[in-house]
């Protein structure tokens, strides 16, 4: 199966990231960290320049603590100022923002000694759909701010949004469209909701789900949907043993594949399985 998506407005939405980026000192890039890799797409770094970045490793909550600390050590060998955070339940933001400073600083000092002004920060959130930024953006200011539509780019009506003393917040995230570079990143994508299910067939993602992320936490599945051992079995048959256990059944006794998709993904998504990465460095 191939995930052909290749959303339009495409330049539109580089052109306009561009254009924002010139307004800011600092950027943060939102990642999901269950999915650190997929989750971004490389043309931000182009954009991106010499800017200052700081990475939020997003829905912390929902990801595994073990390989976490793996990414988190991977940042910090490749030189990447990252911050492991929960947006929804404002974990990680007094970090975060400690960060921002750190690294904006020296930047935004200089900024200010050419153009002999006193301006305080100014810092953008950018990062793919459903990562987490409107969340964000909405924990930092302690109000609901910021209307995402999922469009690319940045939409108009440019605010800036006082953070602390020496710190403005865009008030309107960068929206970037994810990369499918390969068929992997597409499903990492549809399984964490960064591409809608309305596009997508659902029983199919939730069938590779299994494929992909079962036998990475089986225990995780078993304990969850009373399993026995199932590493010796096809996807296709724990799925059907999951659908029987939570009677995902159709009139004549056939398996109900969507809604047994929909169970696992949503559950997934909720971290009521587990912690679950699918990435590690
Ligand atoms: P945006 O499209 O990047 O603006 O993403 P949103 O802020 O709308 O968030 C998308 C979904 O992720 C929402 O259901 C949020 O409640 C959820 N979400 C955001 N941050 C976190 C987090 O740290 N942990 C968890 N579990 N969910 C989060």
């Amino acid at each position: 199966m191939h995930i052909n998506w290749f959303p339009g407005h495409m330049k539109k939405t580089h052109d306009l990231i561009k254009q924002n980026l010139k307004l800011v000192d600092i950027v943060v890039e939102l990642i999901d960290a269950r999915i650190p890799h997929s989750s971004k797409n490389p043309i931000f770094d182009e954009l991106l320049g010499d800017k200052p970045c700081v990475v939020a490793l997003n829905k912390v909550d929902l990801a595994d603590p073990s390989k976490l600390q793996a990414w988190i050590r991977h940042y910090a060998e490749t030189g990447v100022a990252a911050v492991p955070i929960d947006a929804r339940a404002g974990k990680g933001i007094a970090q975060l923002l400690q960060t921002v400073q750190r690294v904006g600083v020296a930047r935004r000092e200089k900024l200010n000694k050419q153009k002999r002004i006193n301006r305080s920060m100014r810092m953008m959130i950018i990062g793919i759909p459903n990562v987490g930024k409107s969340t964000l953006i909405n924990q930092l200011v302690g109000k609901k701010v910021a209307k995402t539509g999922n469009r690319p780019g940045v939409t108009k009506g440019k605010q800036w949004i006082r953070i602390k003393d020496d710190l403005e917040l865009f008030d309107t995230p960068g929206i970037l469209w994810p990369k499918i570079a390969s068929d992997r990143v597409g499903l990492n994508l549809a399984y964490t909701g960064a591409i809608k299910d309305e596009i997508l067939p659902i029983e199919d993602i939730g069938l590779y789900f299994i494929r992909d992320v079962y036998p990475l936490y089986a225990a995780l599945f078993e304990s969850r949907f009373g399993l026995s051992d199932m590493s010796d079995v096809e996807p296709l048959q724990i799925m059907e043993t999951i659908a029987v256990r939570r009677g995902c059944i159709l009139p004549g006794k056939q398996i109900d594949y969507h809604r047994v998709a929909n169970l696992l993904l949503d559950e997934f998504r909720k971290g009521t399985i587990g912690q679950m990465s699918l990435e590690t460095p």
